[in-house]
């Protein structure tokens, strides 16, 4: 019975020990279950999750995540490292104190950004961390949390640097316009926030040969002096002198940039050697193209050697775009100013000209025709024998030599005179009555008898319908009409001489035309003008100064008229006189 009751009872304790280890196991298993899920949960979510202890700050834990960002499969694999044992080892420090930070204040740090180097790369993390209690509420280490937020951190910096480019730009373009020379456009273009170092920038033109092509380089403008062995301005290098002036042709946007003179493969040793005369130890030189012309360059010089930014390249690149255009301008302007300058001087010396030519004029007209009228007036007095003294033959043909040319010499000086007269604008036009038809028998009658002489025939006809009497200059008209006359019967050696007035409503007409050689189309323009004869030669035919048709055209339009010329060579010519019909 005993035994039965032991048996019993050791059963019982059995089944009882049984039944624990059942509930444990139970336990043990319900256990692992949450763990496993609580990884599987922390293994789902889109943020990084870490834990470490406070002792060594070394992890207790992670998510499959952050797992990966840190270059391992399992997060497993991480528990017992710290942050110096990681690829981010270089932000260890940074971490760490956060961490101490977050235990020792025991209050969170929430939503702060900062760098990781991860197994990714450079990124951008959004972190918060919050103290790791245990159940009895002690802090046992932080847990913490992050995202990846790079892509918005390189959008974020790209607007910074696109929205710094556009305010650099809109400040360059308003202060670079207001450059009035190439030395202020460099002071202004060098003003653009961006810390240069010791540095001085040079602008030259570029001049084009007749083709097109660059022939010289002139520095301009420099703005600090680096040395004293600058090139002085003013100095014009051929362009294939010129260090990369190849690169320049190949390669017309780009900035050159030297970082180091010594270095640099593209230079060659000449080039070194001129750099160094300089005490330059890094350049920069930019082209200036517009609209496909090369109008300049842009140097830039350092006395240390220097390496660009990304951010810097950038830069240059861009200055062409509002540089260029003002230093165009800046040659227009200095172009303009330069032919003003010529012209000023050009009008200043055509007046002093004019000046000269009507006191010459004043003077000859009297230095000289005085003497000559005495020779006229005596050989004449010798010719029409009033003396009383009888010459022979010999005598008398030299006399009367003397006599026409000094004629000719007194109408040469006289036409001149009248000719500057009426350019100088002295000549005032009379405007008077006068009666065309008497005009014409006064010309008539001073004019057949040449006619006659040459066996021409000379005839007129005055429309019926022109007024009795009309106003203007009688003495110039005539001048004009007696010009076109003489010269009509002179150049015609047979056939006629016609003299027509046409009337029109507010116009009249005087032709004068004839049968004699005619001009050819070339000279119909130039026979107006000064000393022109249609033929010039020492061996002409037919005298004259070459001064009546220049008289004639300059009369005319002072009576506000014009005179034209029509003509067939060998055929005959006609001179149209047109004139406003003032009555
Ligand atoms: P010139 O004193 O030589 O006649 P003009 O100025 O009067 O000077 O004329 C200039 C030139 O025009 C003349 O030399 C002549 O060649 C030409 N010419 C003028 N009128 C006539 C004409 N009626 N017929 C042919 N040629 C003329």
């Amino acid at each position: 019975m005993l035994s039965d009751v032991v048996e019993t009872d050791l059963h019982f304790q059995l089944r009882e020990a049984q039944q624990k280890i059942t509930e444990l196991e139970q336990a043990l298993l319900e256990q692992r279950d949450r763990e496993s899920l609580l990884q599987s949960v922390l293994d789902t979510i889109p943020v990084r999750v870490f834990w470490k202890e406070r002792e060594n700050l070394s992890y207790l834990g992670a998510n499959r995540l952050f797992a990966e960002d840190g270059g391992v499969s399992n997060a497993a694999d991480l528990i017992g490292k710290n942050d110096y044992d990681m690829v981010w080892a270089e932000q260890a420090e940074l971490y760490r104190s956060d961490d101490r930070k977050v235990i020792d204040s025991e209050t969170p740090k929430i939503n702060y950004e900062e760098p990781q180097t991860s197994a990714h790369g450079e990124t951008w993390l959004r972190t918060s961390k919050i103290p790791l209690r245990n159940s009895t509420g002690n802090v046992i280490g932080i847990l913490g949390t992050y995202e990846d937020i790079t892509p918005y951190k390189q959008a974020e910096q790209a607007r910074d640097a696109a929205l710094r480019r556009s305010e650099l730009g809109l400040r360059l373009s308003q202060n670079i316009a207001k450059a009035t020379t190439p030395r202020e456009l460099l002071l202004t273009a060098m003003d653009s926030g961006l810390d240069y170092g010791n540095y001085t920038t040079s602008l030259s033109y570029i001049d084009l040969d007749q083709n097109g092509d660059p022939e010289y380089s002139t520095l301009v403008a420099t703005s600090v002096p680096l040395d004293q062995n600058v090139v002085p301005l003013g100095t014009r290098f051929p362009i294939k002198d010129l260090p990369f002036s190849q690169i320049y042709f190949r390669d017309r946007d780009t900035p050159i940039i030297i970082e180091d003179v010594d270095t640099d493969p593209r230079l060659d040793e000449q080039t070194s050697y001129y750099y160094h005369l300089s005490r330059v130890s890094s350049t920069v030189n930019i082209p200036l193209y517009q609209n496909g012309r090369w109008v300049g360059i842009l140097g830039i010089f350092w006395v240390e050697p220097h390496t660009f930014s990304e951010e810097e390249r950038a830069h240059y690149a861009m200055l062409p775009r509002y540089i260029t255009p003002v230093v165009d301008n800046l040659r227009l302007i200095e172009q303009l100013e330069a032919n003003v300058e010529q012209l000023a001087m050009a009008n200043a010396l055509a007046l002093e000209n004019a000046r000269l030519k009507s006191e010459f004029l004043a003077t000859m007209s009297h230095e000289l025709r005085t003497p000559l009228n005495a020779i006229e007036g005596f050989t004449s007095v010798i010719l029409s024998n009033m003396g009383g003294v009888e010459y022979n033959h010999r005598t008398q043909h030299y006399v009367e030599r003397v006599n026409t040319n000094s004629k000719r010499l007194l109408a040469l000086i006289n036409d001149f005179l009248d000719l500057s007269r009426i350019e100088s604008g002295r000549l005032q036009l009379a405007n008077s009555p006068f009666t065309p038809r008497q005009l014409v028998e006064k010309w008539q009658s001073q004019l057949g008898g040449l006619a006659q002489s040459k066996g021409l025939e000379f005839t007129v006809q005055v429309d019926e319908r022109l007024p009795e009497s009309l106003l203007g200059d009688e003495e110039q008209l005539s001048r004009v009409v007696v010009n076109l006359l003489s010269n009509a019967i002179k150049f015609t050696e047979r056939g006629k001489v016609r003299l027509e007035l046409h009337y029109g409503e507010d116009q009249w007409q005087l032709q004068v035309s004839d049968t004699g050689i005619g001009i050819p189309p070339h000279a119909r323009e130039y026979i107006f003008e000064e000393f022109r004869q249609v033929d010039s030669s020492s061996k002409r035919k037919y005298g004259g100064t070459g001064l009546g048709l220049a008289i004639v055209q300059k009369l005319v339009r002072a009576m506000n008229g014009t005179i034209t010329v029509e003509s067939e060579v060998d055929e005959g010519s006609r001179f149209i006189v047109t004139l406003p019909l003032v009555g």
